[in-house]
C-alpha cells in the first residue's frame, strides 16, 4: 500500500472535530501520487460526502471543464480539501476545523511535492495568502518553499455568476505559461511575509 494510501486509512479514522461523527464519508483526495498540480478546495458538500471523493458534484463538473480547458483530466492531479468531512448544512468551516484538518493536508503536501498548488476560494488561499482579499490575489502565483502557490476563486461561487465564471476560466488559462516559468524563478528562497507575487 502507498504512504498515501496508508495516510487516508489514518484520516478515516480521525475524530477529532465534532463534524467527524456527522459525515457519511471522510473526503481526504484523490488523483495522482507524483502530480505536478495540487487543487485545494474548502470542504467536501453533500455529492463529496456521500461518495467520499472531493469535487464530484456541480463545482467539481466545472472544475473538470476548467481543467480540460488547460488539456487536463482530474487523473492527471491532484484533488484535496482544507477539511476533510462536510460541515453540516454546508456551513463554512470553522476555525478549530481548519487547524485541526491542517496536519492532513501538511502531509499530503509534503507526500505529493506538487510543483504548484492551486488555492481554490478564500479558506485555501487564507493558508498561504494570510491577510489577504481573494479579489486581489486571484490570478496570481507566490512562491513557497520550492512551490508555486496560485490563487483562484472557488468553482462553487462561479456557477451562478457568469462574471465570476469568466474569471475562473481566465486564470485557469495562465496556469500552464506558469508552471512552464517556475525553474526560471531562481531567486533565493524568501521569507512568507516578504514573498514576491507575480503574475503573467
Ligand atoms: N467544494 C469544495 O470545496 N470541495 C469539494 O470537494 C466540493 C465542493
Amino acid at each position: 500500500m502507498s504512504v498515501l494510501r496508508e495516510l487516508y486509512e489514518e484520516i478515516a479514522l480521525c475524530q477529532q472535530c465534532d463534524i467527524a461523527r456527522h459525515r457519511t464519508k471522510v473526503v481526504p483526495g484523490e488523483g495522482a501520487e507524483d502530480a505536478d498540480i495540487m487543487f485545494i478546495g474548502e470542504a467536501p458538500g453533500w455529492h463529496e460526502d456521500q461518495q467520499g471523493r472531493p469535487f464530484v458534484g456541480p463545482a467539481g463538473a466545472f472544475l473538470n471543464q476548467l481543467l480540460a480547458s488547460i488539456n487536463l483530466k482530474r487523473e492527471q492531479v491532484y484533488i484535496a480539501n482544507v477539511i476533510k468531512c462536510r460541515p453540516q448544512d454546508n456551513r463554512d468551516p470553522l476555525p478549530i476545523e481548519i487547524r485541526n484538518c491542517r496536519k492532513w493536508l501538511d502531509r499530503q503536501i509534503e507526500l505529493i511535492r506538487p510543483r504548484m498548488i492551486v488555492t481554490l476560494g478564500r479558506y485555501s488561499m487564507a493558508m498561504f495568502f494570510p491577510g489577504k482579499s481573494i479579489g486581489k490575489v486571484h490570478g496570481t502565483a507566490i512562491k513557497v518553499d520550492n512551490t508555486l502557490v496560485y490563487a483562484m476563486y472557488h468553482p462553487a461561487a462561479a456557477l451562478h455568476q457568469q462574471k465570476l465564471r469568466q474569471t475562473l476560466e481566465a486564470d485557469m488559462l495562465k496556469i500552464p505559461a506558469l508552471l512552464s516559468r517556475i525553474e526560471e524563478v531562481v531567486e533565493p528562497q524568501p521569507q512568507p511575509q516578504q514573498l514576491k507575487m507575480f503574475e503573467v
